[in-house]
């Protein structure tokens, strides 16, 4: 007999309590969504921390929807609505629902990728997902160097994985001898990896940009020549295709051939691609060409939970030589034994007990398919240049650059304001912006200079919805001046 209190676990004989549970969150978030009039509601920090911190772990309410209750106060009210259309703010994408589909099999089911006897099936949907992405970009997968790769939580971590594989071709260079070249403008999860590898601070080499904010090759190539020179490694070169920022894919073609002249005694230099943003023109039928060259990348980054419309977390490195795998490999006789039958993607990732991340991608190219989720990245690619148009316009707003993805940074300006003025006064336009609940804009800076930035990955978004932001960028930075003079 089972115990009363089992009722929480996920069992057959609770499959009433499971469904009544799951379609009360349903409804919950239904109604909740109903309430949304905009992507956030400006709660300030102070506030949200206190409500959470009031609640006693100890006490129990004991009932769902008490607990839901209380979710809505502490969380749902307040939280930010990557689907609102004045939510341009970072890279977050409302998700696609055959992916929350898969959430549900995810947990429910909770298989483990790390071995094939805790996946099974899981263990190969997991493998033709990464084989399908590997030959998209152009790798051959299959055979002893043949191209793999492993889902990862995230893009940081596909980084870090790749360019661990890259310092595993070096393992008897000391690490003050390494270096990593990436441009100015790629994104600070390199230099995080580089710390966690043990490189110094001074490891990672910044290339100077072009004008589009793209990796200038010549400057690349002298990087390398002096590298060499100094007596140090180069031991990768990181192109990003798609920087944060900006959008701009490096120069693939030119930086893969300037790696493979590089004569460091292992030759070609490693190139990883960090694909996080960019990785979705994978799936686009108008635009694959803007990553013509990655397929002379070692390793790419690909965040599906960026361009690919999936809930975080879901992300893949994948690699053009299997073999390269083999220095995150380590064997244990209780889980991944050197003589093991089956195959184990522990012995390919830095995770071991690990998510079916997977199978969120699948349910969506299954349901939805590739053409359709490349199409949303085009649309909203296509949004960012009808918007940049409109906005080169405008007096009042200066752009930083012509929109290479779907990024654009721009800024209020004010006649008779300094940049300093400027500088102060669009960041707190943003901060305003944040407490009035209606728009949600990022900020970044270039040359020490405050830029406003839009983030577009809401394909249901309008020219007109993001216009409307750009409207209260306005009012709101001519009402911050005003009440500036008043004081
Ligand atoms: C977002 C991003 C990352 C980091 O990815 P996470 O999934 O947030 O860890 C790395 N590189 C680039 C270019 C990115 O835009």
């Amino acid at each position: 007999m089972t115990p009363p209190s089992a009722h929480h676990l996920f069992h057959p004989a609770h499959g009433e309590a499971w469904a009544t549970t799951l379609r009360s969150g349903i409804d919950h978030l239904s109604q909740a969504l109903e309430r949304v009039t905009g992507p956030s509601t400006g709660t300030p920090p102070e506030l949200a921390a206190k409500l959470v911190a009031d609640v006693d772990l100890d006490a129990p309410l004991g009932e769902t929807g008490a607990a839901l209750e209380e979710l809505s106060r502490l969380y749902l009210d307040d939280a930010i609505w990557f689907h609102e259309p004045g939510y341009a703010a970072h890279l977050n994408c409302p998700v696609v629902i055959p992916a929350l589909l898969a959430e549900l099999f995810i947990s429910s089911v909770n298989s483990s990728l790390d071995t094939f006897d805790q996946s099974v099936g899981g263990t190969f949907i997991e493998r033709h997902l990464i084989d399908w992405t590997a030959e998209r970009i152009g790798f051959t997968p299959g055979g002893p160097s043949g191209a793999d790769g492993i889902f990862t939580s995230g893009g940081t971590q596909s980084n870090l994985q790749a360019l661990h594989l890259a310092r595993g071709r070096f393992a008897r260079v000391p690490a003050e001898r390494l270096r990593i070249l990436a441009s100015a403008d790629g994104h600070f999860s390199v230099q995080k990896a580089a710390r966690m590898l043990g490189l110094d601070d001074e490891a990672v080499i910044c290339v100077p940009v072009d004008d589009r904010h793209r990796m200038d090759p010549a400057a690349l190539d002298a990087a390398l020549t002096r590298s060499v020179a100094d007596g140090l490694v180069p031991m990768a070169v990181v192109a990003t295709a798609g920087t944060t920022d900006f959008g701009a894919v490096d120069p693939l073609p030119r930086i893969a051939e300037l790696c493979r002249d590089v004569r460091t005694g292992v030759t070609p230099t490693w190139l990883h691609v960090d694909a996080a943003y960019g990785g979705g023109l994978l799936a686009s039928t108008r635009r694959r060409h803007l990553l013509d060259g990655i397929e002379r990348a070692d390793s790419v980054t690909v965040d599906y939970h960026k361009t690919w419309f999936q809930p975080v977390s879901a992300s893949a490195v994948i690699v053009r030589d299997t073999s390269t795998l083999r220095h995150v490999t380590w064997h244990a006789d209780y889980l991944n034994p050197k003589d093991a039958e089956h195959p184990n993607q522990v012995d390919k990732s830095l995770q071991t007990t690990r998510r079916f991340d997977a199978l969120k991608l699948w349910l969506s190219l299954r349901i939805m398919g590739p053409d359709l989720i490349g199409d949303y990245f085009d649309t909203v690619i296509d949004l960012a240049s009808d918007v940049h148009r409109a906005l080169v316009q405008c007096p009042d707003i200066e752009v930083a650059a012509e929109p290479s993805l779907s990024t654009i940074v721009f800024r209020y300006r004010s006649p008779g304001l300094c940049i300093d003025e400027t500088s102060r006064l669009n960041t707190r336009i943003r901060s305003a912006l944040y407490a009035g609940g209606r728009s949600m804009v990022a900020a970044t800076r270039i040359n020490g200079e405050a830029w406003l930035k839009f983030t577009l990955l809401n394909p249901m978004a309008t020219a007109a919805d993001i216009l409307a932001i750009v409207d209260e960028v306005r009012t709101t930075g001519g009402r911050l001046l005003m009440g500036e003079g008043a004081a």
